[in-house]
């Protein structure tokens, strides 16, 4: 039987983290009674340098529930993506699946049966998925669907409406784990893995305690980590600005040629108009180019593994 880590990262979660501890412990009591998981499978709490006494809390759940809770102290506060990579990596190493979600119970932990469920139908990866979000603020929502949109329009794949509950198997955190670059979006290097994959849907609940780690400042620099760490089109757009411009300069070419002619014009206009949008044009075209070069360096850099081989079928004896 397969065994399941459930993967937690927390900061600053003294509120919640007894009564998660106790839920996913009811659900994993629950998948080891219906024989979908093994009797040895457990939660990894990762304390992501907490300042509040998370990591005392996560000491006593591992003292009560020895094999069903265990825990990973980081030496400090990294953010919520790296904890989360910490953990699952740590996880690869002690289980056969894994299970990440949230430490305030915003995801819905009855849904993880499904999820398993899907896993022994042969996908590799699980999302979950959110319904509505009814719970949000009208401008979290918003904003959120906004981000989201933004990312498809620059070709950044990604899942609609999917943060960080999903189940990955073994050999996709592996796979995962050869992603070395140092500028973590989660999400958006999970479609890039390949393999079988389904969603499971359900509806995000309010906090159970606590409040969000998420204030506005880190959900915007996600943001643009999603975007600056997948896409170098913003590039393509400044060189297509310039190509643009210097076809409009071809215009203003015409319309300052006509106007000289027909001398309708301040002595030195027409050489100067034509200067300003010829030599703009140029200089985007310019810093647009120098941009393609380094945005292929920046790919480069990042060593991303180029292909995920899942099987080969090899001449038999
Ligand atoms: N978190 C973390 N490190 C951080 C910030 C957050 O490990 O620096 C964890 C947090 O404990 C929680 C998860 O990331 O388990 C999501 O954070 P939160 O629920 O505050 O975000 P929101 O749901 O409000 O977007
Ligand atoms: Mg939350």
């Amino acid at each position: 039987m397969d065994k399941l880590a459930i993967v937690v990262p927390c900061y600053n979660e003294e509120e919640v983290l007894k009564i998660a501890s106790e839920a996913l412990r009811g659900v994993l009591d629950d998948l080891v009674r219906k024989e979908k998981i093994s009797a040895d499978s457990f939660i990894l709490f990762v304390n992501d340098g907490s300042k509040d006494r998370t990591w005392e809390l996560i000491e006593e759940e591992h003292s009560t529930y020895p094999v069903q809770v265990c825990g990973v102290k980081l030496a400090g506060n990294v953010g919520h993506q790296y904890a989360l990579t910490a953990g699952l990596i740590t996880a690869m190493e002690m289980s056969d699946v894994t299970i990440s979600i949230d430490a305030d119970l915003q995801d819905d932990i009855n849904v993880i049966e499904d999820m398993i469920d899907k896993f022994h139908e042969g996908n590799d990866i699980v999302y979950g998925v959110r319904k509505e979000r009814k719970t949000d603020t009208f401008f979290k929502r918003t904003t959120a669907q906004a981000f989201y949109k933004l990312m498809k329009l620059m070709g950044v794949k990604t899942v609609y409406n999917h943060a960080d509950f999903r189940l990955m198997s073994k050999r996709a955190v592996e796979q995962f784990s050869k992603y070395r670059e140092s500028n973590l979006f989660i999400r958006g290097m999970i479609p890039l893995i390949g393999y079988q994959t389904d969603s499971v849907y359900y509806d995000r609940k309010e906090r159970v305690a606590g409040e969000s780690k998420y204030p506005l400042k880190k959900m915007l620099a996600l943001a643009f980590n999603g975007i600056s760490s997948f896409s170098i089109k913003p590039i393509s757009m400044i060189m297509g600005m310039g190509l643009f411009i210097v076809f409009i300069s071809v215009l203003a070419a015409v319309y300052a040629l006509i106007s000289y002619a027909t001398g309708h014009v301040v002595q030195g206009w027409t050489s100067l108009i034509l200067s300003i949008w010829f030599l703009g044009g140029l200089q985007l075209l310019a810093i647009g180019l120098v941009g393609q070069y380094i945005g292929k360096i920046y790919i480069e850099v990042k060593q991303r593994p180029r292909f995920n081989i899942e099987k080969v079928l090899s001449p038999e004896e």
